[in-house]
């Protein structure tokens, strides 16, 4: 059933943790949400594509849409820029659709700001240990970036207490059968008789 305006579902929690992978493992089963495709500065990594995983911008290009006010929410995570670009939220769920957005934490509490009535999931890890071995375990970045993004972590590992609901990443599927519920029960709450 679609409601008259979309509900903003929000994913975050700490870097490592597996975000990516359970909303990418949500959206093969969730054919009724909209993912919403961030901007970022970062480089591609292999296998990435634009416009896919994310819209790549040059650090000017990114400046500009923030002096433009073109992003919903943006932060600078580890030397680089995220976005979420606001026109394509406030139009989605104006027509109707849930919108899902899967962010880091500082964004997250600036969604919180704008869009009180969003619905705000963290994604915890089922231990330090097994973040900080995911974190290592990409294998893509520098020592440096991966220390970077551990600090990041035990950071936003204490802004738990702001969200909605917490679901442990124990397994993937786990913690996407548990999203899943909440999506509906979100829906069956905004449901009037
Ligand atoms: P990655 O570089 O691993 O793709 O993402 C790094 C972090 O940025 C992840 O925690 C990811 O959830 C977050 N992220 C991705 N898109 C956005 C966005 O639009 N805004 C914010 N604030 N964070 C984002």
């Amino acid at each position: 059933m679609i409601d008259e305006k979309g509900i903003l579902f929000i994913l975050s929690g700490p870097s490592g943790v597996g975000k990516g992978t359970v909303r990418k493992r949500l959206f093969e089963k969730a054919t009724d949400l909209q993912y919403s495709i961030s901007m970022t500065t970062r480089d591609r990594r292999p296998g990435e594509e634009d416009g896919v995983d994310y819209f790549y911008k040059s650090k000017e290009e990114f400046e500009q849409l923030i002096e433009e006010n073109e992003l919903l929410e943006y932060a600078k995570y580890v030397n680089n820029y995220y976005g979420t670009p606001r026109k394509y939220v406030e139009e989605t769920l104006a027509k109707g659709y849930d919108v899902f957005l899967e962010i880091e934490v500082q964004g997250a509490m600036q969604v919180k700001k704008n869009f009180p009535e969003g619905v705000f999931i963290f994604l915890f890890p089922p231990s330090l240990e097994e973040l900080k071995n995911r974190i290592l375990g990409r294998g893509t970045e520098s020592n440096d970036l991966v220390l970077n993004r551990l600090k990041e972590a035990r950071k936003e590992i204490e802004m738990m207490d702001a969200y909605d609901y917490v679901v442990v990443n124990d397994q993937v599927d786990h913690a996407v059968s548990k999203i899943e519920s909440i999506i509906q029960s979100e829906h069956l709450k905004r449901e009037r008789i």
